[in-house]
């Protein structure tokens, strides 16, 4: 298995041909590749990542089938069923690197920022414990000057709420914890930005990354 900063190398290449307009070159999902993987796979970075429709992580970083192990779920995130599979992988597969990807404009991060502002009561609980999670996040920024600028709270809460999901994946899970000690997992955090599809890796990079 290639390093976590191979790993982020290949991700930060993937994620350039996407942006020029040059996918499919890095990237296989014909027939001779799934024919291959049929025995088994071993993606070289886990992806958690929003549900939203303009984020889907194989296509943002131009890779095929096989390569990622992607988590998607709305406002990404972090329950214990998205640490469990984040081991799994972690721990079956020796994937070195986790990537949490938050992105601009994220509607499950809206849905925070107006419920703290006007609370409607009227959600219902599954939803509600989604916004639960995002809500620590937000709510401290809402303490601060932030609040009179809409766009740059939301801005804020938006990357807020990866780095607090890269501290639940660093210290929910006495298994992530150890792989982290031993040097063999990197969690680190990104937003992709809707409007120019780059992905800027913008917490928890190694010096030399
Ligand atoms: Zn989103």
């Amino acid at each position: 298995m290639i390093s976590a900063l191979k790993a982020l190398d290949r991700l930060r290449e993937g994620n350039r041909r996407f942006v020029s307009d040059v996918r499919g070159q890095g990237s296989s999902t014909g027939q001779t590749r799934r024919n291959e993987l049929v025995a088994g796979q071993q993606p070289f970075a886990i992806i958690l990542g929003c549900s939203d429709s303009r984020v889907p992580a194989e296509i943002v970083f131009d890779e095929g089938l096989g390569e990622l192990f992607v988590i998607r779920v709305a406002g990404n995130i972090v329950a214990p069923s998205q640490i469990g599979s984040v081991e799994f992988a972690a721990c079956l597969y020796d994937t070195p690197l986790v990537v949490v990807m938050g992105h601009s404009m994220c509607g499950a991060v809206v849905t925070t920022l107006e419920e703290l502002e006007r609370p409607t009561g009227n959600r219902s609980a599954n939803l509600q414990s989604i916004v639960n999670r995002i809500r620590p996040s937000v709510e401290v920024l809402l303490e601060t000057d932030l609040h009179a600028d809409r766009e740059v709270l939301l801005r804020q809460a938006i990357r807020a709420n990866v780095r607090a999901s890269v501290a639940q994946l660093r210290y929910g899970s006495k298994v992530l914890e150890d792989l982290i000690e031993q040097g063999r997992l990197l969690v680190v955090g990104a937003e992709y930005s809707l409007e120019t599809g780059v992905v800027d890796f913008f917490y928890g990079l190694p010096e030399k990354a």
